[in-house]
Parts: structure tokens; sequence; C-alpha cells
């Protein structure tokens, strides 16, 4: 395939030596090896940093806010709260990943913060954060399915009633699914679906996809028999990774979504080159694949 003749934007920053780890499973991952083997490979295996983009700054930080909301007792939850805990977020944001300053250089801060205020505002039109408590904030899950595939990912709030029954709740801070996307949202549902029912044994009763700037909610009801058949889909994609891995054939896979590529100077479809494979991680200490700021950046 041709590669358009645009400007490159500027090449990832060149990677550090990989840390000792093990690849694993997680929505983001999956999603990545299904659009573009290339991407997958250079994000999860190569491990070459990408630069922090505003949006996903953005949902980290109200991520970060509604944890920090439901860490404080239940009549303290109102809305004027809220934006208490907003200042304090971002600078542990910006603690984290002081890059993240120049991305609003320019603009200054202000408008950014007001936009999460704004996604706030939104949240307390769907939910009313004093009437529940959650039984779980911001929980790493992390599971080995039959045939040994390895699934990790974060799970932003479960929230458990009187009766026993699961709920798993994840915030975006994105658009709403149009059709195109719903495949998207629904692969990511399941995936957290199974990864709660393998760890917990308890099939969720609801999957609560929350749609902070759309003032959306979609729910999915998990059934076993559908789980037990994304399973065995899982199992396959861990297959061909790891068949990939051995070759080292990560196919670059273009599409409209190379335009927001932060590798693209690295394709070959657009004529760079990817660094040498470095081969496939052999440790099995923490995986670096997938941090929680990636994880809610959709
Ligand atoms: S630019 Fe497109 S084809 Fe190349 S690595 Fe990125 S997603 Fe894959």
């Amino acid at each position: 395939m041709s590669a358009p003749a645009s400007t490159p934007p500027a090449e990832p920053a060149p990677s550090a030596p990989a840390p000792t780890r093990r690849p694993a499973l997680s929505p983001s991952r999956a999603t990545d090896y299904k659009q573009c083997p290339l991407k997958y490979r250079l994000r999860a295996i190569d491990a070459i940093p990408e630069p922090p983009s505003r949006q996903a700054v953005r949902g980290t930080l109200v991520h970060a806010v509604l944890e920090d909301l439901y860490g404080l007792p239940r009549p303290e939850r109102a809305r004027e709260r809220a934006d208490t805990l907003v200042e304090p977020a971002w600078r542990r944001v910006l603690a984290g990943r002081p890059e993240i300053a120049d991305l609003l250089a320019e603009e200054g801060h202000e408008p950014f913060l007001a936009e999460v205020r704004a996604l706030l505002d939104n949240y307390y039109r769907l939910e009313d954060p004093t009437r529940f408590s959650p039984e779980s904030r911001e929980a790493r899950v992390e599971v080995e399915l039959a045939g040994g595939v390895p699934l990790r990912g974060f799970v932003d709030r479960i929230d458990v009633a009187p009766t026993g029954e699961l709920r798993v709740v994840d915030y975006k801070t994105g658009r709403a699914p149009g059709p195109a996307q719903e495949t998207k949202a629904m692969f990511q549902l399941k995936f957290y679906a199974l990864a709660v029912l393998r760890t917990r044994g308890i099939l969720p009763a609801q999957l609560r996809l929350i749609y902070l700037a759309d003032e959306l909610i979609l729910t999915y009801t998990p059934d076993a028999e559908e789980l037990e058949r994304f399973e065995r889909t899982l199992g396959a994609l861990w297959a061909a990774i790891l068949e990939a891995g051995r070759t080292g054939e990560f196919p670059p896979n273009t599409s409209r979504l190379c335009g927001y590529c932060a590798y693209k100077s690295l394709c070959p479809a657009y004529g760079g080159t990817p660094p040498a494979y470095p081969g496939w991680p052999r440790g099995t200490a923490e995986s670096a694949e997938e941090t929680h700021a990636e994880a809610v950046a959709d």
C-alpha cells in the first residue's frame, strides 16, 4: 500500500532498555494486535513510549478524581466537593509525568481543568455518588485463563449489591461509540466480565460503560456461554500473538487509524524503519506493557 505524502510526526522517544516483563492480554493490547500487529509489537514488546495526548491525560485525571471521590465518606461526595479534588489530582498526575505540562504550555491548564469539571457535571447527572459505595476502585485484575492465556487490566469500579450481585463499571471520557466502534466497546466489556468471572468465580450481573462526554450509559448483561466462546476467541488471539512473537512477524496493517498512530515514523508502510526485533520478552516480572494511564485513555 502506498504511503501518503505527508510530513511524518515526531519520532517517538527512543526505547529505553526494556524492563524484564511478561506480556499479557489487556483490552488495549488485544485491540492493538487486531488493528495492527506492528503497532502491538512496538508498544508491547519494544516498549517504545508514546508521547502523552491531551485526551489521554484528561481521561487519567477524570479517573483519578472519581477514584478520590469514592474514597470519601458517602455524605461528603457532593458536587462541589468533587471540584476540590481536581487540583490535587492534577498535581499528582503532573508529578508522575512532568512532560505533560508541555501539552498545555500554550493554552495554560485552566481551560483543561474546566473541561474536567464539565465532565464531572455530566457524571453527576448520570449517577449520584452519595447513594452507594463501590466495593473497589481502579482495581487491577490479573488472571490466567485455561490454556495459559494471561489477562491483565484495570477495572474502574466494582459495585456489589446487598444481594451479592456484581456490577462492573468503566468510565469513558471520549465520545460514545458509533455503530463502527461498538464492537470495540463490546470486546472490552466482555474482557472485564471474563476477568471478573475467572478471578472471583462470579458472573457479573451487569457491565456498565459510562460515557461522560455524551452523558450516555451502555450496559451489557453477560451470558456465561457467550463468555466461554469469548474465552476461546482470546485463546486464539493469544496463540497468534505468541506465534508472531516466536517468528518476529508483526506486519503493519494500514487503516484510517494510522493517522493517530504514534509509531507512524517507524512504520515501513509510511517509509519508516522499525528497530530490529528484540525478541519475545522472557521475564516473569511485572509487565510494563499496560499502564493504568493507558488503560483509561480510550
Ligand atoms: S502507522 Fe498504521 S500500519 Fe504503521 S504501525 Fe501504525 S497503525 Fe500500524
